[in-house]
């Protein structure tokens, strides 16, 4: 999964590391290093790459690509790259590194979040309070990994309270972090002081903690006798696993992540083995809105593709709303009272903290039963999608009966039914295929593709007669 792209109409890639080599001609920016945007950065990389200085050193350091070739670039300062374009990075406040590009040129101005979390203090940067205040922002890539998931997020600091909270009621069990390979660092950090004990991680971990400038040597070990702390990769977490580890001692996982964020998992689920708190690197809907409504962009262009459409209006659906309103009343010339008070911030079309929509978003996610499958555009997750979510987003493309059980009892008419479903999962199937190939043969198997055939040998096995071991090869 990928989530960079090319600047419509420019000669500006920004994460996107697809393109043959342009010899110069194209400009080449990172974000950061979760590795849905690096897809394709490799040793082997030819071109001028721009970037943070953190930025820079992980991508020597993580993925080999030669040194000379990365151009770090300081927070805040506008660099004119060539006759036609300036850029100036600006902290996106997502991971360590990570930054916000806006170029800027005769073709206007474009800001390009990249994974980002919107927080307050954003408006007292220089460059965005310019840009907010100049009105003049002409088009806004934004990531909208949460755009539909309505309710508030806790802020990190809150979240890493809830984190402490867990550890302190079990103060003797060994606790998994569910974590991604870089962005969590702060809550591990905190549960080691917590505990006064390192926390395990491994060796390539260490590696990319070192050039955070932690303190490794204190907090952090690669003997995972040394700890009952331990670093786990957030999709290697697993009730099986969980219980095979309590065969050994009593064990539990937190989950470090928003993607599986429902009204009902904000809460601790002290029955089970596993907790989610929802750490976020990204804004939630409510934060977009807040950013949305800062920046009043233009033209609002989507970097994460998802599969969540089907789930009702979103946040960013909502602003195009707005802007197509006040595109409408420039059109017939209505400069009246009303469309003046429309593309005001207050502008009763689009509000920053719409209760309404906030409630319709979390009822929709707590709806017991799927939305009705339709559509068949691809998915490509950010590195905060765990399997719980592609699960959930995955459920509006996958028939009802397939997220039920299995067959064994149904009625030769139900039968008819199912085998209707089964059939229509295969023609989902198949209409991935397709469109990995139009798209980028690069990807044969995307995570929704593997879920569909999960789902399918998991609930259909009898019908489909598919061995265990083949599905899992
Ligand atoms: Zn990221």
């Amino acid at each position: 999964m990928t989530n960079g792209k090319l600047l419509t109409g420019l000669p500006i890639a920004v994460d996107f590391w697809k393109l043959p080599p342009s010899n110069g001609l194209y400009l080449y920016f990172l974000t950061h290093l979760h590795t849905d945007h690096t897809k394709g950065l490799t040793s082997t990389w030819t071109e001028t790459i721009y970037t943070s200085s953190l930025n820079r050193d992980l991508a020597i350091s993580m993925l080999k690509v030669n040194p000379e070739l990365i151009k770090p670039l300081e927070i805040g300062v506008s660099y004119k790259m060539n006759r036609f374009v300036s850029v100036t990075p600006i902290d996106a406040n997502h991971i360590k590194g990570s930054v916000m590009y806006l170029f800027e040129g005769s073709f206007g101005r474009l800001l390009y979040t990249g994974d980002f979390r919107w927080c307050e203090s954003m408006i007292n940067d220089p460059v965005l309070k310019n840009l907010s205040e100049s009105k003049d922002l002409n088009v806004l890539y934004i990531d909208n990994t949460f755009e539909h998931i309505g309710n508030e997020f806790p802020t990190r600091e809150q979240c890493t309270l809830d984190v402490l909270k867990i550890m302190k009621n079990h103060p003797y069990h060994r606790i998994i972090f569910g974590c991604q390979t870089i962005g969590k660092e702060d809550v591990l950090l905190q549960a080691s002081l917590e505990r006064k004990e390192k926390v395990y991680v491994p060796e390539t971990i260490l590696k990319c903690y070192r050039l955070l400038g932690l303190p490794c040597e204190e907090i952090f070990t690669t003997d995972q006798a040394d700890s009952l702390l331990w670093f786990e990769k957030l999709n290697q977490i697993s009730q099986f696993d969980l219980k095979k580890k309590n065969s050994e001692m009593p064990t539990i996982a937190i989950k470090l992540t928003a993607s599986g964020l429902l009204y009902k998992s904000t809460k601790f689920k002290d029955d089970e083995l596993i907790f989610t708190v929802p750490y976020s690197n990204h804004s939630s809907a409510s934060e977009l809105a807040k950013c949305l409504d800062f920046l009043q962009p233009g033209l609002v262009e989507r970097i994460v593709r998802t599969n969540t459409q089907k789930l009702g209006l979103s946040v960013i659906d909502k602003f195009h709303s707005f802007l197509a309103t006040i595109k409408a009343a420039e059109m017939t010339d209505d400069i009246t009272s009303d469309s003046m008070e429309i593309s005001s911030f207050d502008s009763p079309v689009f509000k920053s903290q719409d209760p309404d929509y906030f409630y319709s978003a979390v009822s929709q996610f707590q709806s017991p039963m799927p939305i009705a499958p339709t559509g068949t555009e691809d998915t490509a997750l950010s590195e905060d999608m765990d399997e719980e979510l592609l699960l959930e987003l995955g459920s509006p493309r996958i028939p009802v009966a397939a997220q039920r059980s299995p067959l064994l009892t149904k009625t030769s008419g139900e039968l008819d039914e199912v085998l209707t479903e089964v059939n229509s999962i295969v023609i989902s199937i198949s209409s991935d295929i397709d469109q990995f190939e139009e798209d980028d043969n690069y990807y044969i198997y995307s995570d929704a593709f593997f879920e569909k055939l999960m789902v399918l040998h998991k609930n259909y096995q009898p019908f489909t007669d598919i061995p265990t071991h083949k599905l899992m090869e």
